[in-house]
């Protein structure tokens, strides 16, 4: 578990500013109708849902960080909270803030 705290501090901040990036209000949003073509607008529509969907995706990252930290200071990190299983050390792996064994992690949602 050495450097587990650092390594989901260092995670924590680049979510933080990805999600900065995010909400960063585009430029070219209030000059839609001028002159622009059509599908420009639809464009920047998309662009704004995906920004949503991304904004949520790094929301849940984030309390998943949190939940991770917590787990490290009471001792049950690196067990599933749903089941309780051990999480295979693969998944810790690939994403240390896993609060949940991959079959749990599938159900949760
Ligand atoms: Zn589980």
């Amino acid at each position: 578990m050495e450097g587990l705290p650092e390594l989901l501090k260092a995670k924590r901040r680049e979510v933080v500013e990805e999600m900065a990036g995010l909400t960063a209000p585009p430029d070219d949003a209030g000059g839609i109708s001028f002159g622009k073509r059509v599908g420009d607008g639809t464009s920047i529509a998309v662009e704004r849902i995906t920004q949503v969907a991304a904004h949520d995706r790094f929301q849940a990252l984030l309390s998943e960080i949190d939940r991770a930290e917590q787990k490290l200071a009471d001792g049950s990190y690196g067990s599933c909270d749903n089941c309780g299983e051990q999480i295979p050390a693969g998944r810790l792996e690939a994403r240390p803030w896993s609060s949940h064994c991959v079959s749990c992690a599938v159900t949760a949602r």
